[in-house]
């Protein structure tokens, strides 16, 4: 049975400081009685959040839908799935992670060992996005739990039905003693940085990011900064018909079946020779109306009035809109915009420098593939490359001659599901990783263990200097 809905505003209200020193202190000093450290405390916030999730499954499809209008298939795919995906793996995980994990000696302080031992950092704060706003929330918490933290969660304000949802919810399942969520806009957020941290965790933009590593500088607390950015997806000319039409069908999902494209490694361009263009925008064209995007069923609106006129304001550029081969109609009291798809807009405007985060996709020809790789080199690192290809020398070149977070051939976001790869940014998209076993790391401290004994000492070790001891 549900308890969501419960009041919990001690939690909520605004942030006096004193008190919230006094909330801190708390977690601290759970951190310091040592209960955080145990596998089976651990194990037992894991099955918590997997409890919670089970239980409230249906006050989970009404908040995603109250703040993003997101259908259910995705609410139940991107949060509730991959979660509960994340939490067994960590489960089933746990010990293997947290077991120190040896490491060779040099023969010269034989005899001696070396080992590698994993210690959590204390107490960490996270700050979470709206895009997916459990999902984006639990998965940093899953692994700072599982890494042995304490830990202080601020959900996104701009979903602010699944932030209550996670500030009313978490007090009845996790250990208050050691996690708390605080709810809050910029203000709380400001508030919580001026506070001393054993790590931050940010997911967010990178102006916010800034903001998070300059406070994170006063008290050389480490960061990690999940953030966005353009991703690119090649589409290569060589691919066969039918291989096309799969490439269109990914992409349209990555765009318009993921949040309405309100996703942080979703498609943000397609990059495409200038004779595939035609046929390129045709299949897209189809897949919408074979996906059905027209209805607002089927696809996430945009999260709130700012974003809506942010993504209409990208459309008002003369060069966009005369580029728009398909969609641009809007719906402002709904939130709505008509998935649409641009054939070059001028490369200088907004909707090409800046990171979309909605349902536009621009389609922009290259004379060549290698123009493509130019492109890509000429602007900030993207969080996630996309090439659809058979040539394996193309996908060399991809790997070996761009940078990104992640590289994914011949599909999209796919790659956040895959536990064993790790998942972040470089240069402008952050840095940092998480997902599986690089989520624990990222919590955790690997301390470098070096065990001698007493017995022999090898070489000429010890003054008074000589050339015998230099030529040793
Ligand atoms: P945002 O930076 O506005 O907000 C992120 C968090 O920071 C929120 O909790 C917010 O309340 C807080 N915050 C905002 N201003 C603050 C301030 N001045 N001081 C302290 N805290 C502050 O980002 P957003 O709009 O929620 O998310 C969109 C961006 O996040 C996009 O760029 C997207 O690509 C990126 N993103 C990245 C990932 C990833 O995993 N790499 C995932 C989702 C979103």
């Amino acid at each position: 049975s549900s308890q969501a809905g419960m009041d919990f505003s001690d939690d909520q209200v605004v942030l006096n400081s004193e008190s919230l020193e006094v909330r801190l202190e708390k977690l601290r000093e759970t951190y310091k009685n040592g209960k955080t450290r145990s596998s089976a405390w651990r194990k037992t916030q894991l099955k918590a959040i997997l409890k919670l999730l089970r239980e409230n499954e249906d006050e989970i499809y009404k908040a995603l839908d109250d703040d993003l209008g997101k259908p259910r298939v995705e609410t139940y795919r991107d949060e509730i799935g991959v979660l509960v995906k994340s939490l067994n793996f960590a489960l089933s995980s746990l010990d293997k992670w947290m077991s120190p994990k040896s490491g060779r000696i040099p023969l010269l302080f034989f005899p001696a060992s070396g080992e590698v031992v994993p210690e959590p950092l204390g107490l960490v704060l996270i700050f979470s996005s709206w895009n997916f706003p459990l999902n984006l929330a639990l998965e940093p918490v899953i692994g700072a739990i599982s890494a042995g933290n304490t830990v202080v969660l601020k959900p996104s304000e701009l979903a602010p039905s699944c932030s209550s949802f996670l500030a009313n919810t978490i007090p009845w399942y996790l250990d208050n003693d050691a996690i708390k969520v605080i709810e809050g806009g910029p203000d709380v957020g400001a508030q919580l940085l001026e506070h001393k941290w054993d790590k931050i965790f940010f997911t967010g933009n990178p102006r916010v990011g800034r903001i998070v590593m300059t406070a994170a500088a006063k008290h050389l607390t480490p960061v990690t900064l999940e953030l966005g950015g353009k991703c690119p997806a090649i589409v290569d000319s060589h691919l066969s018909s039918s291989n096309l039409k799969v490439a269109v069908d990914r992409i349209a999902w990555g765009k318009w079946g993921t949040c309405a494209g309100q996703t942080c490694a979703s498609v943000d361009y397609v990059l495409v020779e200038e004779k595939l263009a035609p046929t390129l925008i045709e299949l897209l064209k189809k897949t919408l109306k074979k996906f059905q995007c027209e209805d607002p069923k089927n696809v996430a609106r945009v999260v709130n009035k700012r974003h809506f006129l942010r993504l209409t304001n990208l459309l008002q550029d003369p060069g966009v809109r005369d580029s728009i081969v398909h969609g641009g109609s809007q719906d402002e009291a709904k939130l709505l915009i008509e998935p649409t798809i641009l054939l070059d807009p001028p490369l200088e405007a907004e909707i090409m420098t800046e990171e979309i985060f909605g349902p536009l996709l621009p389609v922009i020809t290259v004379k060549s593939i290698d123009e493509s790789i130019e492109f890509i080199n000429q602007r900030p690192k993207p969080l996630a490359l996309y090439a659809f290809t058979n040539d394996e020398n193309l996908k060399k070149r991809v790997v070996s001659q761009t940078s990104s977070g992640s590289v994914t051939f011949n599909d999209v976001i796919v790659h956040l599901v895959c536990d064993e790869l790790p998942f972040g940014g470089v240069g402008q998209s952050g840095f940092g990783k998480y997902h599986g076993k690089y989520s624990f790391d990222t919590f955790s401290h690997g301390k470098g263990v070096l065990r001698r004994s007493f017995l022999i000492e090898i070489g000429p070790r010890f003054p008074p200097w000589n050339d015998f001891k230099l030529a040793f």
